[in-house]
Parts: C-alpha cells; structure tokens; sequence
C-alpha cells in the first residue's frame, strides 16, 4: 500500500461491536484472562497490554502509523514534543557523556542542554548548521549522541542528511538523533540515510489544528527497547485520547503538508519582491543559499518563512500590528497562519549576538504558513507590509 493509504488503513485492531472507526480507549488498565497470562505478560513472554503508561491501543496506533512514514522499526509517544526530546536525550545519556548539537535548536531542547543535562554530568558542544568540519572536530571519546534539527528554527538553515550519515558509518558508536519536527516525516525521512532515532512534537504539524500537546520518538528497535526501561519508570506517557485525536490528523498530514507548502512557497515569492522586505529565507526558494540541498533531501519546502523588513523592530511592529486576519501567537504548524516576532519573544533571553549567530534580527518575522485560501493570506501580508 502507498503512504497515504497506509496512514488511513492503519487501525487498532477491530472489537466485536464492528466499529468502522477506532473507539477511544480510556483505560487506564487492561485485564488478563487467568494467572498465566498475566504471569507471562508481565515476564515479557507474551506481548499485550498492561496498563496505559506503557502501552494503550489508541498510542499504539499512533506509533504505527508515525514509524510507517519515517520507516522505523518501532516508536514510542510522550505527552509533548519536549517530554519525547528530554527522554531521547536522558533515555541514553549517563554521567560523563557528551552531547554535540547544533546551535540553532528549540530553545527548550537548549535550556536542557545548558542547564538540566550538566546537573546530571553531561556536557554538550554546540556546532554551527553550515561549518561541517565543527561537527566532526567537536567529537571527543566520550560523545554520545549527535543532536540536530533541520532546517532550523528561525534561520531555516539546512543541514546535509547525507553528509550526516556518512559520519554516522564513520562513528557507528554514537547515536544520531534529529528533531523532525519542522519538516514531518512526509517531506524528510532522516532514517534512510542512517540516522538512529527521530523525534517529534506532534503538537504541530501532526495535530495541525492546534488542539494538543504531543510527542514521539520512533527508530532503531534496540534503542527504543531501552527508551522504554526509561518511559516505563519515569511516567511521560502520552493520553489515549491525544494519540486518538493525533492518529485520525496523520490521515490527513499529506495532504495539509501540500498546501501548508504551496500557500508558503507563493508567500514567499511575495514577500521577495516586496519593497519593505530587506530578505527573505524559504527552503524552496531559489535565493536560498542551500536550494541545492533543499530540494535533494526535501520533498517541499515546508510551511515556515522568516523574512526581515527593512527598518528593523518599529518597522516589525507596524507589520504584526497591521495585520486583520493573522494573529500573533507563539505556536507554529497550525491550519490557522501565525505571525511571531522572534527577537522579542521566543529568542528574547539571548543576546544580541547570539540572536545574530541563529539569523535573528530586529526586523525578523516568522511566518507559519495555514491552510487558508492563498488570496486572503497574501491580502493580509501585502496591506500590513505596506503600512511600513
Ligand atoms: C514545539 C517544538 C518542540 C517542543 O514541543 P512541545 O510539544 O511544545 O513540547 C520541540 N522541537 C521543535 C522543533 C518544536 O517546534
């Protein structure tokens, strides 16, 4: 079956009522037939539920259908995208390891890195997205783990998947790891050039609509064998009704995803020849340094745009205040298009240099392109723009 009917047809296994759509299971335990079986269950020589902090089929058919689209072997959900990138973080990592990630990542996924990790004796070098050689200069005995995210959050670099993987065959030892998030595994799929493990917030473009937080971890069976030691024990397991409700939104992921990239891709080409917009970053547009690589390891260019407008913060401020029908709002990969201004909300803690190194700028907007009518959208945009 192809990938989008793979993503309908997936279902928990149907109960004798013969519903055609999977029931919600609020459950919080599971019963077992007799002594033996509850025996054999818990000593891990029969597979079945136990209880929903480990398993439930609403989750489970959640994760089937995440590791169809990114070709993993198994997976495992969480109760946010950061409860899944701190487990696929300190699921493996113990006290004198080392971390190499890259700058520009999810500033929570930073805030860990910086101050949680170390209280625990575990140290990180950041590298740059673009300078390859860091990466592999960065690697010392005691490296664990590769972290990244590509394209990168808000500077939209990109980082060679294949380049990766290729040191990954020169490093089998050290697990690489890639917060997906912003891509979704429909337009980039890490595991096929070698990568160990991806993790998502599903609260994005998986829900789409805005309506739940949640995460998942999907990849090589063994290192999720031993992530789910972790999970069981430490509890950050996702509701059955948000793996419902995410399971029914991945039937439609591919075909949001396409129009999410279409309705970006003519913003922005708008935006490019708009006269207050001193730049403009899309991974599918030729002027972007990386288009090459954008359109080798991409199917699309994905639904995030950041721009700058020329005249810096109060020239930002006129734009975001402009605007009628899009709202500001800190989230991002809904059905509704969000406006962020990262220097004074998202990044603001960093300084002014640092916000320089991951390409933000007083002027700099990002932009998450929704699923209106495209008219409205480059309406919205163009009568605010011209407000500057
Ligand atoms: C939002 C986001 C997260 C965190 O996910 P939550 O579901 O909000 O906990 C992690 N990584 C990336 C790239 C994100 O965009």
């Amino acid at each position: 079956m192809e990938e989008q009917s793979k993503l309908i047809r997936t279902q928990a296994e149907r109960s004798k009522n013969r519903e055609h759509s999977v029931p919600l299971y609020l459950t919080s335990s599971f019963i077992f037939d007799d002594s033996e079986q509850s025996r054999a269950t818990f000593a891990g020589e029969m597979e079945a539920n136990i209880y929903s902090r480990y398993s439930n089929p609403n989750t489970s058919e959640f994760i089937a259908k995440v590791c169809q689209m990114e070709g993993a072997e198994d997976g495992l959900a969480f109760s946010s995208g950061m409860a899944a990138v701190f487990a696929s973080l300190a699921g493996f990592l113990k006290s004198g390891d080392h971390v190499i990630a890259c700058r520009s990542i999810f500033g929570s996924t930073i805030q860990l890195l910086d101050q949680l990790l170390p209280r625990w004796g575990i140290s990180r070098t950041y590298v740059t997205a673009l300078n390859l050689e860091e990466w592999e200069a960065a690697i010392k005995p005691e490296t664990k783990m590769i972290f990244l995210e590509t394209p990168s959050n808000p500077g939209l670099d990109l980082i060679d998947l294949e380049w990766l993987g290729g040191l990954k065959k020169k490093y089998p030892h050290i697990i690489f790891n890639i917060d997906n998030c912003f891509a979704t595994p429909y337009l980039q799929k890490p595991l096929s050039y070698g990568f160990d493990l991806v993790c998502h917030s599903a609260t994005k473009y998986m829900d789409g609509q805005g309506r739940v937080l949640g995460g998942v971890v999907v990849g090589r069976k063994d290192l999720i064998n031993e992530l789910m030691f972790f999970i069981r024990h430490t509890g950050p397991a996702m509701s059955p009704f948000t793996a419902w409700l995410l399971s029914k939104s991945l039937e439609t992921l591919t075909l949001r995803m396409d129009r999410h990239c279409e309705n970006a891709l003519a913003v922005a080409k708008q935006l490019e020849i708009h006269k207050s917009v001193k730049s403009v970053k899309y991974p599918f547009l030729r002027s972007h340094p990386q288009y090459l690589l954008a359109k080798k390891q991409m199917k699309a260019g994905g639904a995030i745009i950041t721009f700058e407008v020329i005249g810096g913060f109060d020239a930002a401020k006129i734009f975001l205040d402009g605007l009628k029908m899009i709202l500001i709002t800190s989230n991002l990969g809904d059905s509704r298009t969000i406006v962020t201004h990262p220097a004074s909300t998202t990044h603001s803690k960093l300084s002014e240099d640092e916000r320089r190194e991951v390409g933000i700028f007083p002027g700099t907007i990002r932009f998450s392109v929704g699923l209106e009518d495209i008219i409205d959208i480059l309406a919205d945009v163009n009568q605010a723009l011209d407000r500057i």
